[in-house]
């Protein structure tokens, strides 16, 4: 069998949608049982979350099925596959890391939970946002996997408008209900890249 760069680039973002989804799945399902007692899902923040399912999913799935848009392909390159493979493997490992971290209390949307604790371990403790940067770095993945300018650049696109809408909106919830221990934890922690911002 002899398979062209671009179909492998395609494989390895199916491959890795899949593992996203069989990651997600089980935190998703436990979530349900668990109930909410703050509840600040906006029209602002599922507009955003559509974008970023148009973006990381939708589009660059239609991309990979038919092949369209034609017009906005470009050649191919290898060790673009290797970087996004690189970058997909990341984000997976870091996808599952913070489901573990955040536990009972994780949200798809911005809520509390019963019995809501504030994490400041594993890799919270280190960035507040790490479910955010998996995000950010599969979109960086889709970029080097897909050699098409609207699929690979749509991830990138979709998940900045989630991120800039919601994060500000998840601090200040997170400062309403945790206060002081919040104000401290922002100090010692940056959002997104350890270190950098
Ligand atoms: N922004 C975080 C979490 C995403 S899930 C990340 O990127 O890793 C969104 C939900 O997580 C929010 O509704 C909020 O209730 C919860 N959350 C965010 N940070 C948290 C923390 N440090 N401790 C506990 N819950 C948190």
């Amino acid at each position: 069998m002899n398979l062209s760069v671009t179909a492998v680039g395609e494989i390895v973002w199916v491959l890795g949608i899949i593992a996203w989804y069989v990651i997600r799945y089980p935190f998703e399902r436990r979530a349900r049982r668990i109930p909410v007692v703050v509840n600040l899902r906006s029209t602002a923040d599922r507009v955003g979350l559509v974008c970023a399912m148009i973006g990381l999913a939708v589009l660059p799935g239609l991309y990979v099925a038919t092949g369209l848009p034609h017009w906005a392909d470009y050649s191919a390159q290898a060790w673009k596959v290797l970087v996004g493979t690189i970058c997909f493997i990341g984000s997976l490992w870091i996808f599952r890391r913070s489901h573990k971290d955040l536990a009972h209390n994780w949200s798809i949307s911005l809520e509390i939970r019963q019995k809501h604790e504030l994490v400041s371990t594993g890799l919270y403790s280190i960035i507040r946002h790490p479910m955010y940067t998996s995000f950010l770095l599969m979109a960086v993945a889709q970029a080097f996997l897909l050699f098409n300018w609207v699929a690979g650049l749509s991830g990138l696109i979709g998940f900045s408008i989630l991120y800039v809408q919601r994060v500000g909106n998840e601090e200040r919830m997170m400062l309403d209900k945790f206060g002081e221990d919040y104000i401290k934890y922002m100090k010692r922690t940056k959002r997104l890249i350890p270190f950098v911002y």
